[in-house]
């Protein structure tokens, strides 16, 4: 195996800017990796060999002019099957959109190929976002590399399965509800939700819009800096979209892997790290917190009594946002159409019908129903119209606790990765994974999740989450980064050097 694959992407970077190695040397190795393991590992739904090493060589030529477009020229990276690839199939792990193949880029994308990381193809996810497994991608789960009989998390399981793998030193994911962080913490890789608003959506495949947002998905804080940076910013395109500039987030990580935390107020959530969590996980969950107060952090304990609601009133909004959403994919205007069985001349409804009902799987026609029923005219005050006053309240605990600390902290998932297929059939426990992640989608603050140690007797990952007040992404990646280096200094070398070896020779 190449050792390059190992680096990080900010090592990477500098081996490209001291001419130690090339972008094709590098791309190659990562394509050479993935023939090796995604067999087993199942992180990529399509690879772009060819484009990637075309992009490759003119990241190279673009050096050797002394024209490099970004800190990360030339750093390969993998998407997430929801965001919009121009010439490159986009399924969101959907046989509704099997075939479609999307005639321009999102703007995250246009921004990579800009900023000259070449693309190393398209990963795995739950269709159309909704899980916390990738088991409900409709062409197969992903594996956890660190045990594959187990999930990834989900819904960007491929993309935290890819960095874990070493399959890519970068991914971009997306988070409504935790599928950036939640899939970090069982794989062992560090994830962010930006701040709402913070990345642009254009020609994200939206679930729940006002939920939604892109981040980046990586092996260290820094990484999703660096990644966050290319991506982040305001779009004209996209009408929430903020239009300022982005806090240094490169500057904080960096600032805080010099390890000082002095007078930073760490406010740990009563909610979210008691009942319901395991006690691997609630243990290395306090050794980072002990961690940072010997970094000179303060610790407060904050109520958000609100909280204990979130996933009640994630799981009303969330499915009504996607139901409406998801209308337009009626057979008519993309992807898979099939026609009705005796049906002699059939109807445009007809043919809906059952393109649809081919199409889409159980998880999106239950979510479909859910959210159509919780709009209906006769019950939208009830369900829709309450949850949006619940939504308000999770606000203002997210308010009042950031008038007492600087950061929330807790647990980023209550469990470490469980057995492929063991919650598959009981949606609700599949929901509960989200606990932690959901209050930061609803109230829209930014949150990174980075791994906290290994948790259980197999010696699987857990992960803690940090998330920042609204706009304040630069903290995540400060807090982040200080707790990042002294768990690895503890460690004795990064988390992910623990994962048992994968076949193809890691
Ligand atoms: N697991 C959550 C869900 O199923 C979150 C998904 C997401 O963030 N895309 O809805």
């Amino acid at each position: 195996m190449s050792d390059l694959i190992r680096k990080s992407a900010s090592d990477l970077a500098d081996g490209l800017a001291t001419g130690a190695t090339t972008s094709v040397e590098l791309t190659q190795a990562h394509l050479d990796r993935i023939a090796a393991v995604d067999g087993a590992v199942h992180a990529f739904l399509h690879v772009d060999a060819e484009g990637a090493l075309a992009q490759a060589a003119a990241a190279d030529e673009r050096r050797a002019e002394g024209a490099t477009r970004s800190a990360l020229d030339g750093v390969p990276v993998a998407v997430k099957d929801v965001l919009a690839t121009e010439g490159l199939p986009t399924t969101c792990g959907s046989k509704i959109l099997q075939g479609w193949v999307p005639p321009y880029d999102a703007t995250v994308v246009r921004r990579l190929k800009d900023a000259g990381l070449p693309i190393l193809g398209k990963t795995n996810m739950d269709e159309f976002a909704m899980g916390s497994s990738t088991e409900h991608s409709a062409y197969g789960p992903t594996h956890n590399p660190w045990d594959l009989d187990r999930i990834p998390g989900g819904s960007g399981g491929g993309s935290a399965a890819a960095v874990a793998a070493f399959e890519a030193p970068l991914a971009l994911g997306t988070d409504t509800g935790g599928s950036i962080r939640q899939p970090g913490a069982v794989t062992g890789t560090v994830g962010v939700k930006p701040t709402y608003g913070g990345v642009s959506r254009y020609g994200l495949v939206a679930m729940a819009n006002s939920l939604d947002q892109v981040g980046p998905v990586t092996r260290t804080v820094l990484d999703s800096a660096l990644l966050h940076e290319v991506i982040g910013g305001h779009d004209p395109l996209d009408s929430t979209s903020i239009d300022r500039p982005l806090p240094g987030l490169v500057a904080a990580a960096r600032q805080g892997a010099a390890g000082d935390l002095s007078g930073v107020r760490l406010g740990v959530v009563k909610e979210l790290s008691g009942e319901g969590y395991q006690a691997g996980v609630l243990a290395r969950f306090q050794e980072s917190i002990d961690l940072m107060v010997g970094l000179g952090a303060e610790v407060v304990e904050v109520e958000c009594p609100s909280f204990v609601h979130a996933l009640a009133t994630y799981y009303l909004i969330m499915p009504s946002e996607a139901s409406s959403n998801l209308a337009k994919f009626d057979a008519m205007r993309y992807g898979l159409r099939v026609l009705p069985d005796g049906v002699d001349s059939p109807s445009a409804e007809d043919v809906m019908r059952a393109s649809r009902d081919a199409g889409f799987g159980d998880e999106v026609k239950r979510r479909i129903i859910l959210g159509t029923y919780a709009l209906s005219s006769g019950y939208y005050d009830a369900f829709y119209g309450q949850a949006q006053k619940v939504r308000t309240l999770i606000t203002r605990d997210f308010d009042a606790a950031f008038e007492r600390a600087d950061v929330l902290l807790s647990p980023t998932a209550p469990t470490t990765a469980f057995k492929l297929g063991e919650k598959l059939d009981d949606p609700i426990a599949m929901y509960l994974n989200d606990l932690a992640t959901i209050p930061a989608n609803l109230s829209g603050v930014p949150g990174i999740s980075l791994p906290s140690g290994l948790a259980d007797e197999d010696g699987l990952p857990a992960g803690i989450q940090v998330l920042a007040p609204a706009l304040a992404d630069d903290r995540v990646y400060r807090v982040g980064a200080a707790l990042e280096t002294a768990l690895t200094e503890k460690w004795g070398g990064p988390l992910l050097d623990r994962a048992p070896a994968l076949e193809g020779g890691q």
